[in-house]
């Protein structure tokens, strides 16, 4: 059986510990389509299944590090990237994949995603956000729109929204792209491209979550945030990550946005290295 990506649809079942499903996902939240799409690609990448780990944090896109029947671990709330950043600076081999939720990588664990990209680290970080904490009852997160209603904010949130790739870029990240989970064809090409880059990759998946946040503004179905998506996403690759920021009801703009070339925290070891053995050297 083989669907529009060429990719034989039953090749991801592979990729699942089925012992733990179902799923604990509600009807019409976007994460096992996000899920979907990251095994799709890691089929698609044709990378060693046995050399990936897999990384989540807390929260409702957490989950999925329980569901991959690859090496995973399901971290402590906002430390998934610390503990990928031990796995991969002590088997540098990994393809080392954070797979957590807006609340979880941005807000407790936000500084270690700015340093992560400042690093370079060799890793690809999945986000997918859906401006709240899903999990926890739809209180306000780091990436909910200005007025954006939650159940923490009922009259609005008053707070200025992070701008997920603005925030990578200027931290030093090598590749960032933004697609929602109708996209998902562009959203498995991005996923396998970033786990074959060198460096720091980010992808931002704009998912529903229906049942808090999207009940709230407009979304109560999974259906009406596809049609808000397909509505207003804006394909604009190579836009400056500055001017990606979302606003309520707003445009979604989406696409690789960022593709550089970066040496990796490892690269810039080993160049230090090199040199101080040279100075030692001409001392001697
Ligand atoms: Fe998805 Fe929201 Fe339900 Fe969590 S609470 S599973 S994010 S729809």
């Amino acid at each position: 059986m083989t669907g529009n990506t060429g990719v034989d649809r039953l090749s991801i079942e592979k990729y699942l510990r089925e012992d733990r499903l179902p799923h604990i996902w509600c009807a019409g939240c976007g994460i096992g389509s996000a899920m979907s799409c990251f095994l799709r690609a890691v089929d698609r990448t044709g990378l060693d299944p046995d050399r990936m780990a897999v990384v989540s944090g807390i929260g409702c896109t957490g989950r999925v590090a329980g569901y991959v029947k690859l090496d995973s671990f399901h971290t402590t709330h906002g430390r998934a990237i610390p503990f990928a950043t031990g796995l991969k600076l002590g088997n540098p081999e990994l393809n080392v994949v954070v797979f957590s939720g807006d609340g979880d990588l941005v807000a407790i664990g936000g500084n270690h995603l700015i340093h992560a990209a400042r690093r370079n680290i060799d890793m690809t970080v999945i986000c997918v956000n859906n401006f709240n904490y899903g999990m926890t009852g739809g209180q306000v997160g780091p990436t909910a729109p200005f007025e954006a209603r939650t159940t923490t904010t009922p009259y609005g949130n008053f707070e200025s929204p992070f701008n997920l790739p603005y925030l990578v870029a200027a931290s030093g990240a090598a590749y960032i792209a933004r697609w929602t989970t109708l996209h998902i064809r562009q959203l498995e090409k991005a996923i396998s491209e970033a786990m074959s880059k060198p460096g720091f990759s980010f992808i931002e998946v704009i998912s529903p979550c229906p049942v808090t946040y999207g009940r709230l503004n407009k979304e109560p179905t999974g259906l009406d945030s596809m049609h808000y998506y397909q509505e207003k996403s804006v394909l604009r690759n190579g836009a400056d990550p500055r001017d990606t920021g979302i606003e309520l009801n707003g445009p979604i703009v989406v696409g690789k946005f960022v593709d550089r070339e970066l040496p990796t925290l490892r690269e810039r070891l080993h160049q230090v290295e090199k040199k101080a053995k040279e100075r030692t050297k001409a001392k001697k």
